[in-house]
């Protein structure tokens, strides 16, 4: 079976996280702020905080902008569950707004509309999770301007987007977001195993997601309610959590960030073949944003059904049976049983339902070789021809 994505793991790296293994540190050493200096350096963002995933990331991120009981954290219909989440462990609420037609993600035009409604009805939300799809990123610069209207904070989930670029600088940067959340999960773009980031030019942010990584606990003076007992002490002054990335992790992360360009770069290649390759079928590729640079986490097809005698189902079924590991990104999160009991219906998210009927991710991954991309364009001229 071709996979839809799969690391890369070089003896570069596993000298490195053996190396580590053999060091004082097995957490908490030099190896996490190293790791998070470099991302920081590569993407321009004033500070990064590595933690044990991107959801933990989502999660800190949400508390420090302070979402709470009462609030609502809007996102996209189309993304990993763990965008939506991240407000549930808050005890906010969430809704989705539905996604561009082009580009799938979250739409700023629907965006707007229900902005003005909320603001009527008075439930504007805190938080918008912007969802770079695919590594492509959303309408940074709409959405931006549409939170100096409407008074929201932005988290840019850039699980897939870890080394791409919106208008020419790295996702990360943050010139239109409060955090930005990078996932180091082995089928995104560089792997820590399990692993995740939160990227913010706000100290204070980063000094309360610090906190809340690390159960709260401060040893800065400046943050505890009276002087210190003695050299030994620290203070619990929030209740935070235990979401540390290991120095393990961080090794492997160091050791792959080196590959970061290349690996996106690679993947653009593969990507563009495609296109290429698949432009007679009955089948849309993915529309690039001309201000985008795409982490190309994701390769999405989405069937023209009208032209073409199986169903998506049969056409998805074929692949697999012919050892073409597609995928598919994603159920609609309302669609989720945990969420439909809170009240969403079909019909809520037409686009976002509309695209889920269509979309099949084909593999895509740095060391996919052109014979392999070769197999996956033949099967899927066997299938749809
Ligand atoms: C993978 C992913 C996450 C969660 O990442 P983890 O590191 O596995 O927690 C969140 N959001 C999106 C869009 C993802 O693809």
């Amino acid at each position: 079976m071709i996979p839809y994505g799969r690391q890369e793991i070089t003896q570069a790296d596993i000298d490195a996280v053996v190396s580590t293994l053999k060091s004082d540190f097995l957490t908490q050493g030099p190896k996490v702020p190293l790791f998070e200096r470099m991302i920081a350096q590569h993407v321009g963002a004033r500070h990064a905080l590595a933690v044990n995933s991107a959801t933990s990331a989502l999660h800190i991120a949400c508390l420090s902008l302070g979402l709470g009981k009462g609030d609502w954290l809007w996102t996209s219909p189309i993304t990993f569950v763990a965008s939506a989440n991240c407000a549930l462990y808050c005890g906010a609420a969430v809704d989705f707004v539905d996604i561009d037609v082009n580009t799938y993600n979250l739409c700023p035009k629907a965006l707007e509309t229900k902005l003005i409604a909320a603001e009527q009805q008075g439930w504007l939300p805190k938080i918008v999770v912007a969802v770079h799809l695919c590594g492509q990123p959303c309408d940074m610069q709409a959405i931006h301007a549409l939170s100096q209207r409407f008074g929201f904070s932005i988290i840019e989930d850039a699980s897939h987007a870890v080394g791409g670029k919106y208008q020419g600088d790295f996702i990360g940067s943050g010139q239109y977001s409060d955090i930005t959340v990078f996932s180091f999960h082995p089928v995104k773009i560089v792997t820590t195993a399990e692993g995740g980031m939160a990227l913010t030019n706000s100290d204070a942010l980063a000094s309360r997601m610090d906190l809340l990584r690390s159960h709260g606990i401060t040893r800065d003076p400046a943050l505890m309610t009276q002087d210190a007992d003695g050299p030994w002490y620290y203070q619990q002054i929030e209740l935070g959590f235990n979401y540390r990335m290991t120095e393990l992790q961080a090794a492997l992360g160091v050791s792959q960030v080196g590959r970061l360009d290349d690996y996106v770069a690679k993947r653009h290649q593969l990507a563009e073949r495609y296109d290429k390759a698949l432009e007679s079928l009955p089948l849309v590729t993915p529309w690039q944003h001309p201000d985008s640079y795409s982490g190309r986490h994701l390769y999405v097809i989405r069937l023209k059904l009208g032209q073409i005698n199986n169903s998506h189902r049969e056409v998805f079924e074929a692949l697999r049976e012919h050892g073409i590991g597609v995928n598919l990104h994603y159920i609609p999160v309302p669609a989720q049983p945990y969420y439909e009991q809170m009240g969403f219906r079909k019909g809520d998210f037409p686009e976002a339902e509309r695209y889920y009927s269509e979309a099949i991710s084909l593999p895509l991954y740095p060391t996919m070789n052109p014979a392999q991309q070769d197999e996956v364009i033949d099967v899927l001229q066997k299938v749809l021809g």
